[in-house]
């Protein structure tokens, strides 16, 4: 194991954290009688090579303007392919295809997907590909990550266009409520979507097995049933097919839900920091994340489709016959529909943001009482501060992290730790009040 792990560490150079059997507690960080939480999370933080902070600063703060420019590129491309009548083309070239008007849907959704495929790909190949090879966070050759592309294409034409024959369908029937059981069948396909991903979708680019390591399996599940979770397997992915990065999530809905740690995670942590993701994992399921964000996003769509349906008669009554475009229930109409959601959704940004940023911390909570391994937990949040900036400002954090940064994260962890340091030194007090 230790040979294992030096190896790594020779081969994992941007890894910030050592491969161990325990944490590296810094000093700060150990349990005595003056112990400080904001000191100890200075020096987990001080931990880190500047170097290392460094790059991954550059790569998160990076990820803003890729923010911006994904926005902008995006409304580009279809403000062209509307301006140029491109759209048009495309719905009368579907037209003349077939005359089932079901099918003239899903073809002209196919036609648009991959034009848009095409227009798009020099930013996405710089960015999923080149990027991440810069920094050092790939481990994907270019032909097996273009082969996860053109997976992932297949699956936008067969169930994207399902999803838009049948939302083309509504708009048709029920001109004047038309984004109201639109909200509804979205709910539906988000809702099938997240209980066949686990076991249809994510299969299709990753190989998933029960976990094999029993002294950690067992552990896990113990954990497990402690906290009210009937599971009898844990899945372990071979995520470092694609990537570098440690990490670990929760899935499915309705009976399909499923743990899994990806490799990169056993791989690279101690046992302590994979018991605190697991806590926080199991975290997300105790507090029913997934069906509480369901229901965000119902509320979500409802708003959104509300907007877009003023937004879009507005548009067409400026612009639709310019665009050759002979209604709202026009197929070739749908890059307005994408270029004005998209607009919704750069604005949307910080409020996603927070919405996924607030359960992660109730779960960095939960997992916190549920694993008792602060030091863990730290460790396991300085190796996602490879790719996630470590020490942000406050409205840096709230506009673009998904989840808490480093320093959030660490902090609550040596809070915790602050309380229980019996735990760790049978000669130290539990119930210290803060300092
Ligand atoms: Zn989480």
């Amino acid at each position: 194991m230790r040979v294992f792990c030096i190896l790594l560490q020779l081969l994992t150079i941007t890894a910030v954290a050592v491969c161990s059997t325990e944490p590296n507690v810094p000093l700060a960080a150990q349990p005595s009688s003056h112990f400080d939480a904001a000191a100890a999370t200075d020096a987990w933080l001080a931990s880190v090579p500047s170097a290392a902070r460094a790059k991954s600063d550059a790569y998160f703060e990076g990820g803003y303007w890729l923010l911006l420019w994904d926005f902008l590129y995006g409304a580009a491309v279809m403000l062209l392919l509307l301006e140029t009548r491109l759209s048009a083309r495309l719905r009368d070239l579907a037209e003349r295809v077939t005359r089932f008007r079901w099918l003239q849907s899903w073809a002209y959704w196919m036609e648009l997907a991959i034009v848009t495929a095409i227009l798009t790909f020099p930013l996405t190949l710089y960015e999923d590909f080149f990027r991440e090879h810069q920094y050092g966070l790939s481990n994907q050759n270019f032909a097996s990550w273009f082969r996860d592309q053109l997976i992932a294409l297949a699956l936008v034409l067969v169930l994207g266009g399902i999803g838009f024959t049948i939302l083309v369908g509504i708009v048709r029937r029920l001109p004047r409520s038309w984004h109201i059981w639109g909200t509804g069948a979205a709910i539906i396909f988000l809702i099938i979507g997240a209980l066949i991903a686990p076991v249809y979708i994510a299969p299709l680019f990753n190989t998933y097995k029960p976990l094999q390591n029993p002294a950690i399996k067992n552990q896990i599940l113990s954990l497990a049933h402690a906290n009210g979770i009937p599971a009898s397997n844990v899945y372990e992915v071979n995520a470092s097919r694609q990537s570098k990065r440690v990490s670990a999530n929760v899935s499915g809905l309705f009976g399909t839900e499923r743990i899994t740690l990806n490799d990169n995670l056993l791989n690279r942590c101690s046992p302590q920091a994979i018991m605190a993701v697991m806590g926080h994992e199991m975290g997300h399921y105790v507090l029913h994340h997934i069906y509480n964000s369901v229901i965000f996003a119902a509320i979500v769509v409802a708003a959104m489709f509300a907007i877009l349906r003023w937004a879009m008669d507005w548009a067409l009554s400026q612009r639709g016959e310019r665009w050759q475009i002979r209604g709202v229930d026009d197929t070739a109409a749908l890059p307005l529909a994408v270029l004005i959601l998209s607009i919704l959704g750069f604005l949307y940004t910080p409020i996603g943001n927070t919405y996924t940023r607030t359960q992660e911390y109730e779960a960095d909570i939960f997992g916190l009482n549920a694993s008792r391994e602060p030091d863990g937990e730290a460790e396991a949040d300085l190796l996602l501060g490879e790719y996630r900036k470590l020490d942000p400002t406050p409205i840096e954090e709230f506009i673009f992290f998904d989840h808490p940064s480093g320093r959030t994260r660490i902090l609550a962890a040596m809070r915790w730790k602050a309380q229980n340091l019996c735990l760790f030194d049978r000669s130290l007090l539990c119930s210290n009040p803060p300092k």
